[in-house]
């Protein structure tokens, strides 16, 4: 363990500084504004830039403000693994806690060859501001391994994510912290996971982590919940539009767990989903893709090229193509100052955590775009990891109805939520979304008061 960081931020304001020359500061930090290019894409930043300007409006007390800008435990483990070659690797792994004031830290566990800290940082926080949106009780947190899992077998992915585990073992834990499944991180991880936790413990704990398979503690709905949330809010975006989803043309970026279940709920419901787009290209139908078909597609050929009926395009034309509802659903900054005015949908719904910078904010706004930001639209998923925890402490499992009807209830109240926020407070969908979540972890912080 290299650096275990307890309420880290003091460095934010001079310690001696007075109460007003500190709000101001704080204020200076807000108003500070995103320039190069390196910011524009450093997804701390563009997380901080906008907890920033959601806790100027908010009015926020200075010391909360502080409390909240950081991360509260930030953890870096460095694991030795035995690769199939006989060899050893070495493999950087974090664990960042951002807060832990309204629950236990919840947030996946991400395996890629460009997991950074300040990636890591980024996507805690947005767990912790996540949660709050959709009122559970969780706080926020996020893991990941510099590692390419596409060139790992079975075996050195288990041994790495035992490995990960052990070394994190103290600091995870039902009451402590929940890993879940994020990017190249699944079902098999979580059960690897939770029975090296619970291996360590003596006995089996499922609510260690969520994302498991059915079969051992997962809950039903949770592989598709994150589209479903997506889909819930892109219903509701029609409703507020006054549009027909059979009228509605959709293109989707990433055809992963969140895009490819998105675009088949969508589908399932008359939407047209007429692009869908990978990291190597895309393709699409001004008729609508037979998604249903196009899965099956992808499961036997591993990808989505060569689909009978669909034309070929290129792999960044996506964000130009001419659609009512655009759906990012694969990876960080997609959208930025360089590509958002292409942009011609009316609505974007952020299945993908982070896909839009600061900058590309501002001229969507320009553009009268309808956001559903991502700490809102992908929320189905902890959503239902919440469910799983619960269940998994209960030993009582719902139907899969009761999980949908669930979900459901809570994404539908959730985007009014932000949305009357955005309307009563004159902001933007994103700004309101922080704003509500700010406001409610500012207020358990405040009555959980200080521990000295
Ligand atoms: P995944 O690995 O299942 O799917 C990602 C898909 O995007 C893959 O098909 C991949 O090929 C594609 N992709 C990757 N980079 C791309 C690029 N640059 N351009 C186009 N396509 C690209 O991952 P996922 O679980 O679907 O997660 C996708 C996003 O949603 C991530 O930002 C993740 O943090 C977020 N998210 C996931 C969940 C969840 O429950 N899985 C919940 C909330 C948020």
């Amino acid at each position: 363990m290299e650096n275990v960081n307890d309420m880290a931020g003091e460095t934010l304001i001079p310690k001696r500084a007075g109460r007003d020359e500190e709000q101001h500061s704080m204020s200076a930090v807000a108003e500070k504004k995103t320039t190069t290019w390196e910011q524009e894409l450093n997804p701390w930043e563009a997380q901080a830039a906008r907890f920033d300007e959601a806790a100027r409006r908010l009015n926020l007390d200075n010391g909360i403000w502080k409390l909240l800008r950081s991360p509260s435990r930030e953890i870096i483990v460095h694991i030795p693994v035995a690769m199939d070659d006989g060899s050893i690797e070495v493999f950087t792994g974090y664990r960042v806690q951002h807060s832990i004031s309204r629950g236990p830290g919840k947030g996946g566990v991400r395996y890629a060859p460009d997991v950074s800290l300040d990636e890591v940082r980024a996507l805690a926080s947005w767990m912790t501001w996540k949660c709050a949106v959709v009122n559970i009780p969780f706080g926020g947190a996020k893991g990941g391994v510099i590692c390419d899992p596409k060139n790992m077998s079975q075996g050195e992915l288990e041994r790495m994510t035992r490995r990960y585990t052990a070394s994190l073992i103290e600091f995870i834990g039902p009451e402590k912290d929940v890993p879940a499944p994020d990017m190249n991180t699944n079902e098999q991880t979580m059960a690897w996971i939770m029975d090296t936790y619970s291996m360590h413990m003596g006995q089996t704990v499922t609510a260690v982590t969520t994302g498991k398979p059915v079969s051992l503690g997962g809950s039903r709905g949770r592989r598709e919940a994150t589209g479903r949330g997506v889909q819930v809010c892109t219903d509701q975006a029609l409703k507020h539009f006054n549009m027909d989803p059979k009228e509605t043309t959709v293109v989707v970026q990433g055809f992963g767990n969140v895009g490819s279940n998105s675009a088949k709920l969508l589908w399932d419901q008359g939407y047209k989903i007429v692009w869908v787009s990978e990291y190597d290209g895309g393709i699409s139908n001004p008729e609508g893709l037979d998604i249903s078909e196009l899965l099956e597609w992808k499961a036997k050929h591993g990808h989505i090229h060569g689909f009978p009926g669909s034309k070929p395009e290129d792999k960044d034309a996506w964000i130009s193509a001419e659609c009512d509802v655009l759906i990012p659903a694969a990876t960080e900054n997609v959208i930025t100052s360089k590509n958002a005015g292409l942009i011609k949908a009316k609505i974007l719904v952020e299945g993908a955590n982070g896909p839009t910078t600061t900058v590309a904010d501002e001229i969507m706004a320009e553009k009268g775009i309808f956001v559903v930001p991502d700490i809102l639209a992908n929320a189905g998923g902890v959503t239902t990891s919440y469910f799983e925890w619960v269940q998994d402490r209960m030993g009582y499992f719902w139907t899969e109805a009761e999980v949908n009807e669930r979900l459901t209830r809570i994404m539908v109240d959730s985007f009014h939520d932000v949305l009357q926020y955005a309307i009563s407070h004159g902001v933007n969908n994103r700004i309101a979304a922080y704003m509500l979540a700010i406001d409610r972890v500012a207020y358990t912080t405040k009555q959980r008061g200080i521990y000295a």
